[in-house]
């Protein structure tokens, strides 16, 4: 093809064979073919400028919202979700959709019942649109709101658009508690639910780093045996020693999960310099924008009090130094890593979380959708031989793509 008006015939070709095609799609490159042209359309600082991706409109499909489950947050947020009749978007089961908040829920007007659009982008969780009310069964009712916290049967705050349990963090503290003690973050072995409950119960622990705190008298009472309490002093003395990455994720800080944190701790290497950071500074960290760090710089000062007693506890508050040095200089520095399928050879039985550290200590950022900014796609072969939607997409936009034995050959040093 050689003009705008052919390449756009070409595009809504592809678009009309979206819905029969095996896989998802979400947009057409395209590319200049001719290996002189190439180099003399040349490179941008992100991407080729002989090449470029058009993205198609993202697939709505109308489906029935069944019902709305409430959960809250560690926060205290209550947050809604839409249960849904299953209906594939985009080549995936959907059953989920977040929806924002009560006052939404009535702007919306939905009723359980509707017949609501749902819209799915790219890898967002898929959102609920509207309902078509003209499908409405007859006698639907609109969707209840709760009248007592749906966690602690409590009260409601409802001042702010964002309805919270009027116990604010304190409700949602054993779920906190049990977070940070979490594998990924403070490691607390056998710290489990039930003794949780009991700590949080007895008032022994309030915040986080009241877990350090703990008297062997607390432990036994809590676990039920002066065994199983020095087993859980152990284990505590060893939880803080633990890098400033998790221990920062401990904290709950909305909007930073492991990678986030780990991303933070990387950037900054200390809890006090996370403190000093205003949100100019925050924005410096990978995937913080303008929206997200302001939120993230309010929080940690909100945080205060509990960062204080961590400190004071003698809970470590740095991150190691070869982990805040990889990042420019490990074999994947500045690349955006995205790994899909199960993974084989070396790199056998690594789950998503571990392959994201490694990828993470390589200096390299976890991506989760291939995209022009992706460096590399590892790839496990899938069971039906059938390359995977993400490996076509790769090799469309000309990612590399290496098998999980490859690139686990480039991560030999990180390999232990
Ligand atoms: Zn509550």
């Amino acid at each position: 093809m050689a003009t705008l008006t052919e390449a756009q015939q070409k595009i809504d070709h592809v678009a009309a064979l979206r819905p029969s095609l095996p896989f998802g799609i979400d947009g057409v490159v395209v590319k200049v073919n001719d290996a002189g042209e190439q180099a003399t359309a040349g490179f941008g600082s992100r991407s080729p400028h002989w090449a470029i991706a058009f993205k198609l409109p993202a697939v709505e499909r109308h489906t029935v919202l069944e019902d709305v489950v409430w959960e809250v947050g560690r926060t205290g947020v209550l947050a809604p979700t839409a249960v849904l009749a299953p209906v594939e978007i985009d080549g995936t089961t959907v059953t989920r959709a977040t929806l924002h908040n009560p006052a939404d829920i009535r702007r919306r007007d939905l009723h359980l019942g509707d017949t609501v659009a749902v819209y799915k982008a790219g890898d967002i969780i898929p959102r609920v649109q509207v309902a078509v009310v003209q499908l409405r069964p007859a006698g639907a009712q609109e969707v209840p709101l709760p009248t007592v916290c749906p966690n602690c049967g409590g009260e409601i705050d409802k001042r702010q658009e964002r309805w919270r349990c009027a116990k604010g963090t304190a409700c949602a503290l054993p779920a906190l508690i049990e977070y940070a003690a979490g594998r990924e973050m403070l490691d607390i072995d056998g710290l489990g639910k039930t003794y949780v409950k009991a700590l949080v119960d007895s008032g022994a622990v309030k915040d986080v780093a009241d877990l350090f705190t703990l008297s062997p008298d607390q432990l036994t009472a809590a676990a039920g045996s002066a065994k199983r309490a020095a087993k859980l002093v152990e284990q505590i003395e060893a939880a803080s020693t633990r890098p400033l990455s998790r221990v920062f994720c401990a904290l709950g800080v909305l909007g930073t999960g492991r990678s986030m944190s780990r991303r933070i701790a990387r950037h900054f290497g200390t809890m006090d310099a996370i403190r000093q950071a205003d949100a100019t500074a925050m924005q410096a960290v990978d995937g913080i924008g303008p929206e997200k760090a302001p939120v993230i710089v309010e929080q940690v000062a909100a945080l205060a009090l509990v960062i204080d007693k961590l400190a004071a506890a003698g809970v470590n508050m740095s991150e190691p130094e070869e982990q805040t040095s990889a990042t420019h200089h490990g074999p994947l520095a500045d690349k955006v890593v995205v790994v899909t399928g199960k993974m084989t050879g070396p790199l056998e039985g690594l789950g998503r979380e571990t392959m994201n550290g490694l990828i993470e200590k390589a200096g390299g950022r976890a991506g989760s959708s291939v995209s022009a900014k992706t460096s590399i796609l590892v790839a496990a072969p899938s069971a039906s031989g059938k390359p995977s939607s993400k490996a076509v997409k790769a090799q469309e936009l000309g990612v590399e793509v290496l098998s999980p034995e490859e690139f686990a050959e480039l991560m030999a040093d990180f390999l232990s």
